[in-house]
């Protein structure tokens, strides 16, 4: 069949549009160009004239044949030009050559040239022989134009079974499986009997829907239509059934067949891996391999995949050395799991041997470090990694940036996380998901939450990652009501997850949202997500620190008791000051058969700091590497200090500091420094904030401190200066912000705020508490207009945002109720003593709990034991009382 150039052009009629169309419209335009005319030759003598119109490829006596080999040769570019050349002189194409033509093309992945031809073919004809036609189609559909191979479809005369499998593949590797099912059932119905290639294809369409029903029904026509011996059916019928989720079934084809070969190996065994059942696939493996079947690359990299969902180190050995024996560990890919694999059983120093043995390596090879470092919590080396990985040349992809950026923010690395981001909106990287959200994470942990809600808010499809990101960022940098309202906003159109909930609950607890906490323990149980994770200590942290301990001992009892959820409540008991308890708690933790951690040990020693059990504390101190196998570190050797100074024994404690193994940090001085300021010891304190200064100058708390230890001894000059200090080094107090829940709102309040709706009424309240409180020859507690010195004493940094909060809990609540209020700085003896006359005057119940421990309020006595103002009054030589 030939193609003349003669034959009519007409367009082609059609009801699909296509987007030939447009090209062909074009091509006819070029086809009659004047070129044309300047070369009237008659199609009769097509040598002659096509030797002296061009050019030297064109000696041979047949240019179809000549057109032929081009293609034969992979000559498509001069294979073209010839084709234009003979369209000019009108020399019709014959078919094989047309053929030669579209399959250069398709091997060429020229699409724009494959257009061309069919234009040239079309144009000669009204429609396209089967051949040519199925040649067109597979092209199309290799380059995913379906709707250019559709219209091919409905241009043909005839078609076969190959026409349709070729477009039902074509729709199905798109995605469009609705649209695929649907084309085969038209195939049925026009009477084709599908073969070995239709089946294949289809089963697999039922296997990614997946849709077990449709499959059944095919497994119904391969029986109806004699395909049960054939191997590559039953393959697919079993892969089909794996993705299903049918096992049991797949199980029983493959048990059930006469002959297998290494892909229905493949397909039970990675099935089992699939639905987690990675024994019985590892099982299988041992089996195909006394059965004499050599496992491939694919076998083995699931199989290794499968020793890391095992988390079986040995197993996973043995399979690499049977890679190695086998000679398959030269293959990248088997490497790049084998990798993956050691990283995620943590042995990476394995994973690290592996990769400096690969011969060559690809950008999962080293991804697969970066991210495996990452894990392993070893971001420098992540970091490295990444260098040499840029040295050679290699581009990250968007997994890359992710473990990258992470790796910046555990080491707080802005500069390179700044880097990072330029780099990932210049490749585009940035439109994936996974990157932004990290991007987010890296921000808000190097303290940058504005720059991390810029990121956040051009997310266009923000996932729960992302949200769960900018919330946790918002608490981290102690921004909690706005980490709330986030949650509120997040709530409307997705569903958090566990990690979302343990950070809304940090959030919580951070600013003693009892309500709010309560609602994410409600929604918990109803999600049934509340024994997820980290979640129970989570909630149990969030009642601790909310002041409930009621609660927190139900939700104790109601879960695991692991280390964690131990010194949690441990926690609760220290902030209270309840040293005995405490102790009576961890004595209780060692029967259950609890080891006690490093961490136990700090609100331990703590606990006993505060309620001055000097000895008691020292014992445990003492005892925790001998009997508990815990070695101290800097934080206890704190608490020691803290454990001596407070109880007012400072050259016991200064003596401990000298003898301690380990070079002492800030902190240790830092301890010794606030028991300086109880005691009033300027001397030493001052020698103790000297050592601080000397490692650590950021830190606002400790300027904090020696200006309190400078006001408590009415130095007030030295106040001055070191207010100046902090001023020159750029250091600011976080505003005093304290909250108060009312009705399950949680409303916020800045010190010295004038803005308030209800202002007026709170220093209403509070002045007729001052006037009272004078009455009664409490003098103490200021208001505002007292003498200046007087006030900023030891209080210059407390802000007294609590007692806002206070009165406004009293005016907003019915009598009775007890009222809780949570601040973000110390609260300062003038407040202690007005909310402890408050609760007197008003029977009402006050909680404060500030930075450091729990207020309890109640008939003017608070629950901390007044231990600080004892010292005072104790240690007091002067006449400062009243
Ligand atoms: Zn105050
Ligand atoms: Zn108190």
């Amino acid at each position: 069949m030939a193609f003349s150039a003669k034959t009519p052009r007409s367009l082609i009629k059609s009801d699909l549009p296509s987007p030939i169309h447009r090209k062909l419209r074009k091509h006819k335009f070029l086809y009659i160009s004047n070129r044309r005319k300047t070369h009237q030759i008659s199609s009769t003598q097509p040598q002659q004239q096509l030797s002296f119109l061009n050019t030297n490829s064109l000696n041979s006596s047949d240019p179809n044949s000549h057109l032929h080999l081009l293609c034969i040769n992979g000559k498509l570019q001069e294979a073209l030009n010839y084709l234009d050349s003979m369209q000019e002189l009108q020399i019709p194409l014959d078919e094989d050559t047309a053929i030669g033509m579209v399959r250069l093309c398709e091997w060429k992945r020229a699409f724009e040239e494959g257009s061309k031809v069919y234009c040239y073919v079309s144009n000669s004809s009204n429609s396209l022989s089967l051949r040519l036609g199925n040649a067109f189609l597979s092209m199309f559909v290799r380059f995913g134009k379906l709707g250019d191979a559709w219209y091919v479809f409905s241009k043909m005369v005839e078609r076969d079974v190959f026409s349709w499998n070729v477009l039902i593949s074509g729709y199905a590797k798109k995605g469009f499986f609705d649209e695929a099912l649907c084309l085969y059932h038209r195939m049925l119905w026009v009477g084709f009997k599908p073969d070995v290639y239709t089946f294949p294809c289809v089963l697999r369409t039922c296997g990614a829907v997946p849709n077990l029903e449709r499959g059944k029904e095919v497994h119904v026509h391969v029986i109806r239509f004699g395909f049960e011996a054939d191997v590559d059916v039953i393959n697919a019928l079993i892969t089909m059934y794996v993705k299903c989720g049918d096992l049991p079934k797949a199980r029983l084809l493959f048990d059930k067949m006469a002959r297998r070969d290494r892909i229905s190996w493949n397909a039970i065994i990675s099935g089992y891996f699939e639905n987690g059942e990675y024994l019985e696939g590892i099982r299988l493996f041992f089996k195909m391999r006394e059965h004499w079947f050599d496992p491939d690359l694919m076998t083995m990299t699931s199989v290794i995949s499968a020793c890391e969902s095992l988390g079986n180190e040995r197993l996973g050995r043995e399979i690499h050395g049977y890679v190695i024996v086998t000679g398959m560990s030269a293959d990248v890919s088997v490497c790049n799991s084998l990798i993956q694999m050691y990283f995620s059983l943590g042995c990476w120093e394995t994973a690290e041997k592996v990769f400096d043995r690969m011969e060559w390596r690809d950008v999962v090879s080293w991804t697969a470090m970066i991210s495996g470092y990452e894990n392993n919590v070893l971001p420098d080396k992540s970091l490295d990694t990444y260098r040499m990985m840029e040295l050679h040349g290699f581009a990250p992809d968007e997994i890359t940036l992710a473990s990258v950026l992470s790796a910046c923010a555990y080491l707080g690395k802005l500069d390179m996380g700044i880097k990072l981001h330029e780099l990932a909106k210049r490749t585009g990287f940035i439109s994936y998901i996974i990157v932004a959200n990290t991007l987010v994470d890296m921000y808000s942990k190097c303290k940058c939450v504005d720059k991390a809600l810029e990121v956040f808010h051009s997310i266009p499809d923000k996932d729960v990652i992302s949200w769960t990101a900018i919330i946790l960022g918002l608490r981290l940098n102690n921004r909690c009501f706005e980490a709330l309202i986030f949650f509120r906003q997040m709530k409307v159109s997705l569903k958090p997850n566990s990690v979302t909930l343990v950070s809304v609950l940090s959030a919580c607890a951070r600013i003693g949202g009892l309500m709010c906490g309560k609602e994410i323990h409600a929604y918990a149980l109803r999600t049934g997500m509340a024994l997820d994770g980290f979640l129970p200590n989570a909630l149990l942290d969030m009642y601790v620190r909310c002041g409930r301990m009621g609660p927190a001992w139900n939700q104790f009892n109601s879960q695991k008791k692991d280390v964690s959820a131990w010194n949690i409540l441990l926690t609760g008991y220290a902030q209270r000051g309840q040293g005995k308890l405490a102790v009576e708690f961890f004595n209780r933790m060692i029967k259950s058969n609890v080891s006690p951690d490093e961490i136990t040990f700090i609100p331990l020693l703590c606990a006993c700091s505060k309620s001055e059990m000097v000895t008691e504390g020292l014992k445990y101190f003492n005892s925790m590497e001998l009997k508990y196998g815990v070695t101290p570190n800097l934080k206890h050797y704190a608490c020691v200090v803290d454990l001596l100074g407070c109880a007012g024994q400072l050259e016991e404690a200064y003596e401990f500091i000298q003898e301690m193994p380990i070079k002492p940090d800030a902190a240790i001085w830092g301890a010794l420094l606030n028991a300086c300021r109880i005691h009033r010891q300027v001397e030493l304190g001052e020698f103790a904030a000297q050592r601080i200064f000397e490692s650590d100058r950021r830190s606002v708390g400790y300027y904090v401190l020696l200006c309190n230890l400078y006001a408590n001894s009415g130095k007030w000059d030295e106040v001055a200066k070191v207010r100046k200090m902090m001023k020159d080094n750029g250091l600011v107090i976080d505003p005093g912000c304290s909250w108060v829940e009312v009705k399950g709102k949680i409303h916020a309040f800045l010190s010295g705020d004038d803005f308030h709706p209800q202002i007026n009424e709170i220093n209403a309240l509070l002045e007729g508490i001052y006037e009272k409180m004078r009455v009664a020859g409490l003098g103490g507690p200021k208001c505002d207009s007292m003498d200046g010195v007087e006030i900023s004493k030891a209080e210059i940094f407390c802000g007294h945002s609590e007692r806002l909060a206070v009165a406004f809990g009293l005016i907003n609540t019915v009598p009775g109720t007890p009222i809780w209020v949570t601040k973000n700085l110390y609260m300062c003896q003038s407040c202690h003593s007005t909310i402890k006359f408050i609760s007197k005057i008003v029977r009402r119940e006050i909680s404060v709990r500030d930075t450091e421990e729990f207020h309890h309020f109640k008939d003017g006595i608070c629950s901390c034991g007044d231990v600080e103002i004892l010292r005072k009054a104790l240690t007091n030589t002067t006449s400062e009382r009243n």
